[in-house]
């Protein structure tokens, strides 16, 4: 007999991986026990050696569908020790240091539990067992114990707590147990003040009744894992256009949830790796590209019958996602949501329930409060959301799924960092400005704050203060180091500096675009000591080192520091921030730079570009234009995209939303002219160098084809993708001339980054391209390419630059 202490590292506590343990150690007759402790998992086993080895090599395979390892360590243990049974033992150190799990969608297990009319949860809106439900969600304090979650205040009837005590139980320690004798009870509402008759609703209960007000037309407000919800019949023009008006939000496309995969499948196109992501446990919002469907109202299915309303196959309403070329869905991930949508063939609009900006609502009083004019009815429940978290959103581009948006589902799970990152002291990184996330470095991991939005927006801004102190306290982080970005009015960088002088820490300036490349290293493990890479970060904007506007950059970096190697051409920001409002400005001021309005006038006057440019107070702009007032320059790949949007006549006049114009310019690329047309047809740049000897993309020759082009009257289709072509092209160019020197490849790796990055067609243009060049190439999965991943890349640059400090400091 031997005896082995094994640690296992990784997302091991509250995910059911002791039971699993007792139960293998069970079946391959080792004694021992199992516990948690500051690290995760420590299991110390007796038996005959091939067995220890086939119990391990079980858990591997076994592991629980939540829990992931990072790392197995084995040593000897004396055999004098051995009892005689396997046990499951309480945590043995008090400073259990939990991850707390993210919230995950109903398993396959409980979903037979709920449809199983026989059985004790028949229909249970709120059932879960430790392979799903809400964890992160639900958590107030550590350790994740039942006491310390909103379900402190349901004590367990008999039955669920035999469950919760034994180890052979699915829901043993399932923290959220419960049933409906002794769990929380889910009711719908109308709010609408006006009279309440369910019993014409349903026949089967309140969850179900939903569904006939969604039939009906109606609005429903719906309590989500990590917050409320709004829904109404996506296709149903009246509802969603009811929607729209009473969010205050115009054009931005709404979510939407189907009942399964089939229904999905009549509005837009599934592959294997798009249904595996639908499918997941983290359950996020999946861009789809649409199906050709009927006209709204138009097209009966094939075998539906006339009056057969609630059946009827029409299409998603245009209202959803006007401008755009594809669909957000998801599929139901609560038991509540599958009960709701069992008899509804249709998808669904499912946004969060706020206005405008704000953040999602999270606790029933508001939802009453503020959404009454909005929802007709609420379904909700009496157990409270903790933590906000919003819908993730993720995409399948070149071939692998890529979060824009990570949120409920994947945070606030740990990011193991990479080799040479061990031992570095507790940091706090506060994000940047738009699409906020913070991230706190402890224990050799990164841990990602959840999505949460704008911070110009007070309420979220109020939120992200929350949410500081939240993981402080869950995560036991006290930081001794902030690190902010360069940008001296982002919100979270005054937070921060005024956060280290208070509390006297070292506070760390990171260049945002710098940000974005180390976020990308870190997320694919390149480790600290590696050659350096050419970093191609390509967004907005980003304060960048000489105190202008950045927002396309080529950097030669590391984790320590980034040099600027190439860039865009800086171009005029025409009335400071409105450029983001009004894609237009970004046109005329890039005409204005390259061509000038003389020539403009004199060759291309019919069009209707240089006419619409006419309808504007253009004196004052171009006396903007000639002394900088209030014209910033900005070297951004961003607003090349909306210059060009907005010329060929897309998004010309507002934008509503962040990237609009980008995004309808990639949305009606012509695919044809993509593929098959002749590469000389790709609008022309080129790469001279700034008078400091800068390379930079120059976009001269682009705009006079874009002209010609519009002169030609070349449909706007082939225009787009003739320019996606273009700057690939480009972008690859750059590439390959900073990358070598004298006919040689000096660097091999290329890691792209920013928000550009979310545009499918460039990216995969990009990509492919440098693949074939036999590069290297790191790209964002786990972590967004936009501003919601560079709080990563801000904590491993502090990170790697305090060990390099430590590392040349003399012996002591
Ligand atoms: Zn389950
Ligand atoms: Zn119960
Ligand atoms: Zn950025």
């Amino acid at each position: 007999m031997v005896g082995e202490a094994i640690r296992v590292t990784g997302i091991v506590q509250g995910v059911g991986f002791r039971p699993t343990t007792w139960r293998l150690a069970n079946a391959s007759n080792l004694t021992g026990y199992v516990y948690n402790d500051g690290q995760g998992v420590v299991i110390h086993v007796w038996g005959d050696s091939t067995a220890i080895n086939h119990f391990l090599a079980e858990l591997k395979k076994n592991t629980p569908p939540l829990a992931r390892i990072d790392h197995i360590q084995r040593a000897i243990l004396h055999v004098d020790g051995a009892p005689d049974s396997f046990t499951i033992r309480s945590s043995e150190s008090n400073n259990v240091q939990t991850n707390i799990t993210p919230d995950a969608a109903v398993c396959a297990d409980c979903l037979t539990d709920i449809f199983d009319p026989l059985g004790r949860r028949y229909r249970y809106p709120l059932t879960n067992c430790t392979h799903c439900g809400p964890r992160f969600s639900i958590v107030e304090a550590i350790p994740y114990d039942r006491a310390n979650t909103s379900m402190k205040t349901f004590e367990q009837c008999g039955e669920c707590l035999k469950e919760y005590t034994s180890p052979d139980n699915r829901r043993f320690h399932a923290q959220p147990n419960a049933c409906y004798t002794c769990g929380p009870t889910v009711e719908l509402e109308r709010i609408d003040s006006n009279a309440q008759c369910l019993e014409s609703l349903t026949q089967m209960d309140e969850v179900d009744g939903a569904c006939t007000v969604l039939q009906n037309g109606g609005i429903v407000a719906v309590k989500g894992i990590g917050g409320f919800h709004l829904a109404c019949d996506a296709t149903n023009d009246a509802a969603v256009q009811r929607l729209r008006d009473t969010k205050q939000r115009n054009t931005k496309s709404f979510a939407l949830m189907a009942r399964d995969l089939a229904v999905i499948r009549r509005y837009a196109h599934i592959t294997a790796a798009e249904e595996t992501l639908l499918s997941s446990a983290e359950a996020p919002i999946v861009i789809l590209s649409k199906t050709d469907q009927a006209p709204p109202g138009k097209k009966r299915a094939f075998g539906a019958k006339e009056g057969q309303r609630a059946n009827d196959l029409i299409a998603v309403s245009d209202i959803v996602a006007p401008g755009i070329n594809t669909l957000g869905f998801m599929l139901p991930y609560t038991p509540m949501h599958h009960l709701m949508l069992r008899r509804m063939n249709r998808p669904i609009v499912l946004t969060s329930a706020n206005l405008s900006d704000e953040p999602q609502i999270i606790d029933n009083d508001a939802i009453k409060n503020r959404l009454n004019s909005i929802a007709d009815y609420v379904l909700w429940h009496d157990r409270d959301i903790v933590n906000r978290t919003d819908d993730s959103i993720a995409r399948i581009v070149g071939n692998k799924a890529r979060l824009l948006r990570r949120s409920r589902g994947y945070a606030p799970a740990p990011i193991p960092l990479p080799p040479g990152f061990n031992n570095v002291p507790a940091l706090l990184a506060m994000g940047g400005e738009l699409k906020n996330t913070f991230c706190l470095i402890k224990n050799g991991q990164a841990i990602l704050s959840q999505h949460m939005g704008d911070l110009e927006n007070a309420a979220a801004y109020a939120d992200y203060q929350k949410n500081l102190a939240l993981y402080a306290d869950l995560f036991q982080h006290c930081p001794e180091h902030i690190v902010v970005d360069a940008h001296p009015e982002y919100l979270s960088s005054k937070l921060g500096r005024q956060r280290a002088e208070d509390e006297q820490l070292d506070c760390h300036v990171v260049q945002h675009h710098h940000a974005h490349i180390a976020a990308c290293l870190a997320e694919n493990g390149h480790p600290l000591d590696a050659e350096p890479v050419l970093g191609v970060a390509l967004d907005g904007l980003g304060y960048g080192e000489d105190n202008t506007l950045w927002g396309g950059e080529f950097l030669i970096a590391d984790y320590v520091s980034a040099e600027r190697v190439g860039t865009f051409k800086p171009i005029a920001m025409l009335g400071g921030s409105m450029v983001m409002r009004e894609p237009w400005r970004n046109t005329y001021a890039h005409l204005m730079s390259e061509i000038g309005w003389p020539e403009l006038k004199m060759n291309f006057e019919q069009l209707d570009l240089i006419q619409y440019f006419q309808s504007k107070p253009l004196d004052t702009f171009n006396a903007m234009l000639a002394k900088g007032t209030n014209a910033p320059l900005a070297s951004s790949c961003g607003r090349l995209f909306d210059a060009v949007a907005a010329a060929i006549g897309i998004c010309r006049e507002a934008a509503a939303y962040e990237g609009q114009a980008a995004i309808e310019l990639e949305a009606i690329v012509d695919q044809d002219t993509l593929l098959h047309e002749d590469e000389l047809l790709a609008y022309p740049f080129a790469i001279p160098r700034l008078g400091n000897q800068l390379p930079y993309i120059e976009a001269l020759a682009m705009w006079q084809a874009v002209l010609g082009d519009l002169i030609l009257n070349t449909p706007k289709p082939v225009m787009a993708a003739r320019f996606h072509k273009g700057l690939a092209k480009i972008i690859v160019t750059m590439i390959k001339k900073l990358t070598t020197v004298s006919d040689e490849r000096v660097i091999h790796t290329v890691a792209l980054s920013g928000g550009v990055f979310q545009n499918k067609t460039l990216f995969e243009l990009v990509l492919s391209q440098l693949e074939q060049d036999n590069f290297n190439v790191l790209t964002h999965q786990q972590v967004p390419t936009n501003d919601g991943g560079i709080a990563l890349g801000q904590a491993v640059i502090a990170a790697a630059r305090i060990i390099k400090t430590d590392r040349s400091k003399p012996c002591a």
